[in-house]
């Protein structure tokens, strides 16, 4: 079988630095709120290219403590409207509604399926305060050119980098380019702790303070609560884990980056459409990433099907749209024919930096042999 991401064999190649780490952690006697965190923060920090990270529980609170925190320093309020791709993951969207803030919904760029700063300008009302950009993929937006329309309708910038660890354009990385960014180090993203984990990147140093206070029962300093906060924060032992995993990102976003060269080049199958690495800006190779290596074809659920047949596991990213679930049934309802093709059509192929050569060619195989079997 030829799992569509083996997290055994990642983890297992580092085994040892873990468990040192592990029982560094065990030995200490401090378990939250220590220096392995604060390491973590400043390793990640610097990796981003931000003066600031602050770690917290998991990827969709890194999202939901950035809005919450506008609106505690008044640059939000409920009911202001926050344009998201409308084929994004749901967690994107969760955050949104979560804060009582309009999710405003727009196609993607179909060649990137990212924000288009076309569309996104023309969605844009006298009550948009905030674009969600969603490196979907883990694909770079074309963050120039959707920074200078949030620059013209002086509107602020989300990053959701939750798949995007490490993913640059002109040297800067997935969470230096907005107001504030939010990453997922969920066990299966790029960047994996060994359970939840999430953080919030920002240059912006008052933003950084709420989102610390915010993520510790609103409180800055013990017993003295300013805000109605929550519990939201990144262990020590999931901080220790992070340390350890984020020597090895670099090296592992490269061998990703050669398993999608070779499926770029090796799947000719004309009934499969590949992804395409640039969009209407001269994206480069540096701006992708590749969490997930996501194919389109219009008989997917067949696809998907055969390739289980040929022992290769696949995903679909992701199968419903957010508008479309039941969790939004009050939405009025309202169609999104580019964003529903594409959740009929996407199919992610087996794709992480332990894949060998083999199973690499197995799988170009297979789908090049896809359709002439029938
Ligand atoms: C994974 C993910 C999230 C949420 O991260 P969690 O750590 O699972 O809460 C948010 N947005 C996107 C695009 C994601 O892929």
């Amino acid at each position: 079988m030829i799992s569509f991401l083996d997290l055994k064999k990642i983890n297992a190649a580092i085994r040892n630095e873990l468990i040192e780490s592990c029982t560094r952690v065990i030995d200490s006697g401090w378990y939250i709120g220590g220096t392995e965190l604060a390491d973590f923060e400043r390793q990640f920090a610097q990796y981003t290219g931000s003066r600031h990270c602050i770690g917290v529980a998991n990827g969709l609170d890194a999202l939901n403590l950035t809005l919450r925190a506008w609106k505690e320093l008044g640059r939000l309020k409920e009911g202001d409207e926050v344009i998201v791709p409308a084929n994004t993951y749901i967690a994107s969207i969760l955050a949104i509604t979560e804060n009582r803030l309009i999710p405003v919904l727009v196609e993607p760029d179909p060649a990137t399926y990212n924000l288009d700063p076309q569309r996104v300008e023309a969605a844009i009302t006298p009550r948009t305060r905030v674009i969600m950009a969603v490196h979907l993929y883990g694909q770079l937006c074309e963050m120039p050119a959707l920074m200078a329309v949030a620059g013209r309708n002086n509107l602020l910038v989300l990053e959701d980098s939750a798949q995007a660890h490490g993913a640059s354009f002109d040297g800067r990385r997935a969470g230096s380019w907005g107001d504030a960014s939010g990453f997922s180090f969920y066990p299966g993203k790029n960047l994996g702790a060994l359970g939840d984990a999430g953080a919030v990147t920002t240059n912006d140093d008052e933003l950084a303070d709420t989102i610390k206070a915010l993520r510790n029962y609103g409180s800055h300093e013990k017993y003295k609560n300013l805000y109605q906060g929550v519990n939201s924060r990144l262990d020590e032992l999931q901080a220790a884990m992070l340390s350890v995993k984020l020597k090895y990102l670099d090296e592992q976003t490269k061998q990703r980056r050669n398993v999608a060269q070779m499926y770029l080049d090796g799947i000719t199958n004309p009934s499969i459409k590949l992804p395409l690495q640039a969009g209407t800006c001269a994206l480069t190779l540096e701006s992708h990433v590749w969490h997930v290596f996501v194919i389109r074809c219009e008989r997917r659920n067949e696809l998907q099907q055969y390739l289980a047949g040929h022992a290769i596991q696949t995903i679909i990213h992701y199968p419903v749209p957010a508008h479309q679930q039941q969790a939004y049934k009050d939405w009025e309802p309202k169609n999104y024919p580019l964003t529903e093709a594409i959740h009929q059509q996407v199919l992610s192929l087996p794709m992480s930096p332990v894949m060998t050569l083999q199973e690499i060619e197995t799988v170009i195989a297979a789908i090049n042999n896809f359709a002439c079997e029938e």
